[in-house]
């Protein structure tokens, strides 16, 4: 059973065929940049290294129908047939509060996933097209959406509720989501794994530290509360984006620079010029923000401490609320690659049973591992993400394979 996962970004597709018993990849790789002078396609198999050529691309229909024939072609392909893909994962950044797990497209998902445009924007439509253009080049195959949102749908309502006044939930939708929510699910599973225990017994904080990151409470293995919100900007220092600062900032800037009364230069402050960036004047990149930081520049250790002493108010946060955890998991970019990060963000929590083997979390590996002490009360592991594999997964599930 093979399942092809397609991820539409703003200006790009990203793709992956799965081997489902194997779960292997057989093929991957992406176009970006639609709709620019000129567009890339990089793509990859099992069998082949990784090839990159320029294309001319318009449209998000374009890309995909380039990518299946490239999965269909009869030298460099994949498949055969488009039968041998027996169902498609789409991931879809948004689900407000209509999708609460991966559903089976339908005309009435269709409609559904059209009153979501307005809340993702930039994604949303380009998911839509992205569902349209594979509708048109396989027809006959199955498509299941896959939500970023949707693992964090069990939050209790005084956890996803701002307190605004109430109308602006009712009228616009206003409350917290969450992000990231097939990394979250795909690690906790993981984790469960390696615990040896069911996830519902498990109590753990999932900690997705990438250029965006966000942190998870779950209990019993359902999501009670996220650091992300209405939107992907609230919640820890990240590589461009503020995370939370006091709301009041937002009406002091409008008041006094003008530029700032257009939303969407504001929002381009917050998302893509704050965070790390931001704070060295440097760059985004974790790395280059601990090299600088070796070399003395206080600008980039002011920013790596900020970014850590936010995930770490984070996590005993999540303690607090979930009273005792079983685990503590990093994941993404940063929580898989930085030991540094890690030991950090795990400092002076040992009253909380939080404590960080120093040699072991220093120890380079791309698989999951334990890097807590013998003694440490909460297992604190390190896994790396696949939300490729979930959105599959999801996919065969919702298909009842
Ligand atoms: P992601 O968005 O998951 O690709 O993660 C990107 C972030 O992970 C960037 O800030 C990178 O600098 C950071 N990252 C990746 N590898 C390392 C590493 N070895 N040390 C520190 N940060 C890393």
């Amino acid at each position: 059973m093979k399942v092809l996962v397609v991820n539409c970004g703003s200006s790009s597709v990203k793709y992956t065929l799965f081997e489902m018993t194997s779960e292997k990849k057989v093929a991957w790789g992406l176009i970006e940049c639609i709709g620019l002078p000129q567009a890339f396609y990089k793509r990859q198999t099992i069998n082949s290294a990784e090839k990159k050529e320029a294309v001319k691309v318009t449209s998000h229909t374009e890309a995909v129908e380039l990518i299946i024939k490239g999965l269909l072609d009869k030298e460099t392909g994949s498949i055969k047939n488009i039968n041998e893909i027996t169902v498609i994962g789409h991931r879809i950044v948004h689900g407000r509060d209509k999708f609460s797990e991966s559903v089976l497209v339908t005309k009435t998902v269709k409609k559904g996933l059209k009153e979501c445009f307005s809340i993702a924007p930039l994604h949303t439509p380009a998911h839509y097209a992205g569902i349209l253009a594979v509708e048109k080049m396989l027809p006959g195959v199955p498509s299941v959406l896959v939500f970023d949102t949707a693992f964090h749908q069990t939050m209790p309502d005084y956890a996803y509720m701002y307190a605004l006044p109430y109308e602006f939930y009712e009228k616009d939708h206003i409350r917290r989501y969450g992000f990231h929510g097939t990394s979250h699910n795909y690690v906790s599973q993981r984790a469960a794994v390696m615990l040896g225990k069911s996830l519902d017994k498990l109590n753990l904080i999932t900690a997705h530290l990438g250029n965006g990151s966000s942190i998870t409470a779950i209990e019993k293995g359902k999501v009670i509360d996220t650091s992300m919100g209405f939107t992907p900007l609230q919640g820890v220092v990240m590589g461009t984006r503020c995370g939370d600062i006091d709301p009041a900032i937002i009406a002091y800037l409008v008041g006094e620079y003008p530029e700032y009364k257009d939303g969407s230069v504001l929002n381009d402050l917050m998302n893509k010029k704050s965070g790390l960036a931001g704070i060295s004047g440097l760059s985004a990149d974790m790395r280059a923000i601990i090299q600088a930081s070796s070399e003395g520049n206080k600008r980039a250790t002011l920013a790596f401490k900020m970014l850590t002493y936010s995930i770490k108010k984070y996590i005993s946060a999540y303690y607090g609320i979930l009273n005792n955890i079983d685990g503590l998991i990093f994941t993404a970019g940063m929580g898989e690659n930085s030991a540094i990060v890690r030991e950090t963000s795990c400092k002076n929590l040992n009253a909380l049973g939080i404590e960080i083997d120093v040699q072991k979390n220093n120890e380079r590996s791309s698989e999951e591992r334990f890097v807590s002490t013998e003694n440490s009360k909460v297992k604190i592991m390190v896994i790396p993400t696949n939300e490729e594999l979930m959105i599959a997964r999801e996919a065969k599930k919702v298909l009842g394979g």
